[in-house]
């Protein structure tokens, strides 16, 4: 009997990680860490609940670590087979798994230092050795054409619009001459956003399994193009400069397409535009190359001679420390693009630590920003922020925009799923915290009337009644 089991993401926003049984075969869909509170890391230390060398195979949605990241440990403890994406996720996944090891053993070297780790020595969850290892195990499949993994299951990929290389997937169980099609809905992009293609919506399904990150809220309605030309312009007014904290895969493209398209369209001066984080940089080659994921007017600008429709007027890219530290030295209006998002480490804290006594300075926030993180402190109106041991006076205006989230808000994952026709015999609302699933919960059974399970952590399901 056709079984699921959720070993992740369920009653909480990381994690991803379904089991799929058939015909005494079993498939990994997605294979996320855990991040967040201590709590729900320390999950990543606890058994995974079935052995990793019985697992045949591994599917991913995305490359995002909370989908992928806990490859190397499945590979370090004993998954032999093929784990199979596109090939945009593998790429990107080469960029962030050895990122993730960097940081796991970095977090592990300081734990040694404080003496609080409970591993005598601190040890990371895996090494850099170990996510290379883990990389070898890709087998790239098609970016939307139907593919066969077994008997048991086969699969077809659809385009989620979240970020390059996502997708939500039609798996297919066979299973004694009997079909049952399962939804994967990976996390679901927003429509009518820049680069990508808006997500595809499913149009059926026997179970369906929804991510609710935002299940409870809806993103600000004002237009980008405004707010951040006007963000600009008042820095540049004032001399100063615009520091902003982003992630390195897709918010970070989504501003450099917005400021390139603000100044063709001489909205903005031409500012020196910083972007420094080697990650970033990689990472937005990748977004560049990638045709198949481009939407239709991003391909079109590339057709009418656009070349760079990610790269400013004046953009430096900066991957050594010393160039990222010569940025100090600029004292002219200037925008800097840094990582983390949420100030929570990288040369950020380098940049803020200059830039934030300054009145004449704009930080803008363009993410979620975690309790604790240095960026949420900042939204609170902290007068001083800690970085690099010392207290920071805050004098920078801090703004904040929400339009550029990567995930579909409420209304969006509702219109995601307003062509299924039928209704599954079973929705599974996951990656989302309490609220945003009872939220969606509640108005799925009121919009569509499906029933709709909210699965704790390691329940199975059986998927052949
Ligand atoms: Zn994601």
């Amino acid at each position: 009997m056709a079984k699921i089991t959720f070993l992740g993401a369920a009653r909480t926003v990381t994690g991803s990680k379904y089991l799929l049984e058939a015909g005494g075969r079993s498939l990994l869909v997605d294979c996320g860490l855990f991040e967040g509170s201590e709590e729900l890391k320390q999950r990543n230390w606890e058994r995974l609940g079935v052995d990793p060398a019985t697992i045949d195979w591994v599917l991913l949605t995305h490359a995002h670590i909370d989908h992928t990241g806990y490859l190397p440990r499945l590979v370090r403890d004993g998954f032999r087979g093929p784990i199979y994406s596109n090939a945009a996720t593998h790429e990107l996944c080469a960029l962030l798994l050895p990122d993730s090891a960097h940081l796991q053993e970095e977090d592990a070297e300081f734990a040694a230092k404080k003496g609080y780790s409970e591993h005598k020595p601190p040890l990371p969850l895996y090494t850099v050795p170990e996510a290379q290892t883990a990389l070898e195990r890709f087998r790239v499949i098609s970016r939307l054409e139907p593919f066969t993994i077994s008997p048991q299951f086969s699969v077809r990929p659809h385009d989620a619009g979240h970020i390059l290389g996502s997708s939500w997937l039609e798996l297919t169980i066979t299973e004694n001459g009997k079909q049952t099609l399962v939804v994967f809905s990976g996390d679901v992009g927003r429509y009518d956003q820049p680069i990508l293609k808006d997500p595809e919506p499913p149009r059926h399904a026997d179970f369906l399994l929804c991510e609710a990150t935002y299940g409870d809220r809806e993103h600000p309605a004002g237009s980008v193009e405004d707010e951040l030309a006007d963000i600009v312009n008042r820095t540049a007014q004032r001399g100063g400069a615009l520091v902003i904290p982003a992630f390195a895969v897709g918010r970070t493209q989504l501003l450099m397409y917005y400021l390139h398209k603000l100044e063709e369209q001489r909205r903005i001066p031409h500012l020196p535009v910083f972007v420094d984080s080697p990650m970033a940089i990689n990472v937005t080659a990748l977004y560049a190359s990638h045709h198949e994921d481009h939407d239709a007017e991003f391909s079109a600008l590339e057709l009418t001679g656009d070349h760079d429709p990610l790269n400013c007027h004046e953009v430096h890219m900066t991957r050594t420390v010393e160039q990222s530290k010569a940025i100090n030295d600029v004292v002219t209006p200037c925008i800097i693009i840094s990582a983390s998002g949420m100030i929570t480490g990288g040369r950020i804290k380098h940049h803020l630590a200059r830039r934030l006594p300054d009145s004449r300075n704009t930080v803008l926030l363009v993410g979620y920003q975690a309790e604790g993180s240095g960026g949420r402190l900042l939204l609170e109106g902290a007068k001083y922020l800690r970085l690099h041991h010392e207290q920071i006076p805050v004098r920078a205006q801090i703004v904040e925009m929400g339009q550029l989230s990567a995930h579909a808000g409420k209304s969006e994952l509702l219109r995601w799923l307003s062509l299924i026709q039928v209704k599954p015999r079973q929705t599974f609302l996951v990656h989302g915290e309490p609220n945003a699933l009872d939220s969606l919960r509640t108005a799925i059974a009121t919009e569509y009337h499906w029933p709709v399970i909210i699965p704790d952590y390691r329940q199975s399901f059986d998927l052949s009644v």
